[in-house]
């Protein structure tokens, strides 16, 4: 059955790999930008997840245009990385507001259709680095880890009325975000990667939607990793 998708940051890197596997097995999807506008054969909503109101007025014009909103996947996400004795609140503040704080307001305003349709998925995407932590990534670990007490603790208000959530956690993926990396800290990452290799956003992309499918409605509260076995022992 199709579904009603939206995917925040679902313009470009892993989120548009996301959004267009949906897209590919027949759902309705729409995909947050800040000005880019989205890519072709995709509805755009042009939303800040910073800003409460920006999101709620996104997930109305989608419930308009495409009706609610019945899988969530909470994808957009940014680093500001330094070391903690350099890190200033604002960069700690701004990156927790957007990781976390984002993914809450998604997964608040997502929540009461949901709970009305008595279905829901929300999936948040956040990262081998939430519980394996990286230096330099303090506000960043902190917030990708704070996304898994999150699906948790939905899990546990929301689990009776079929609605789940999970984290996908991937480990280092082909994007714009890891084209920063200097080449010295690519090629020690890529000797801790069990698999030797980074991966293509589209293999993120097949483990959102099998959750958000009906055979995986018995999953909820889980960390998915998508790692090449990065993160294992968590
Ligand atoms: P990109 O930097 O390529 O894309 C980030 C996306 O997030 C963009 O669509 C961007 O929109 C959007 N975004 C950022 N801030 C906001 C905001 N305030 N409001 C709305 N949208 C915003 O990142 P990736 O595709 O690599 O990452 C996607 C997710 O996956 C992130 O949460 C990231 O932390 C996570 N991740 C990535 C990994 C990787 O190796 N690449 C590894 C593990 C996790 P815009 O185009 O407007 O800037």
């Amino acid at each position: 059955m199709a579904r009603t998708v939206l995917v925040t940051g679902g313009n470009r890197g892993i989120g548009l790999a996301i959004a267009r596997a949906f897209a590919e097995q027949g759902d309705r999807v729409a995909v947050t930008h800040r000005g880019s506008g989205a890519p072709e054969g995709l509805f755009g909503v042009k939303c800040d997840i910073t800003d409460p109101e920006a999101v709620d007025a996104a997930f109305a014009t989608v419930e308009k245009e495409l009706g609610a909103v019945e899988v969530l996947v909470a994808n957009a996400g940014i680093t500001d990385d330094t070391l903690l004795m350099r890190m200033s609140e604002d960069q700690f503040t701004r990156v927790i507001d957007t990781n976390l704080t984002g993914a809450f307001r998604c997964a608040k305003r997502a929540s009461t259709k949901m709970l009305r349709a008595r279905w829901g998925r929300i999936i948040f995407i956040s990262s081998v680095i939430g519980l394996y932590g990286g230096p330099g990534q303090v506000n960043y670990a902190a917030s990708k880890a704070g996304l898994v007490g999150m699906a948790r603790s939905i899990t546990r208000e929301l689990g009776s009325r079929n609605i789940t959530a999970n984290v996908v956690a991937p480990g280092f993926i082909d994007t714009e975000m890891t084209d920063v990396l200097s080449e010295a800290r690519r090629e020690e990452i890529l000797k801790a990667i069990p698999a030797g290799r980074l991966a293509a956003p589209g293999e993120v992309a097949q483990a959102v939607t099998f959750l958000a499918g009906d055979g995986a409605a018995y999953i909820s509260g889980a960390v998915v990793p998508v790692d090449g076995g990065l993160g294992m022992g968590h």
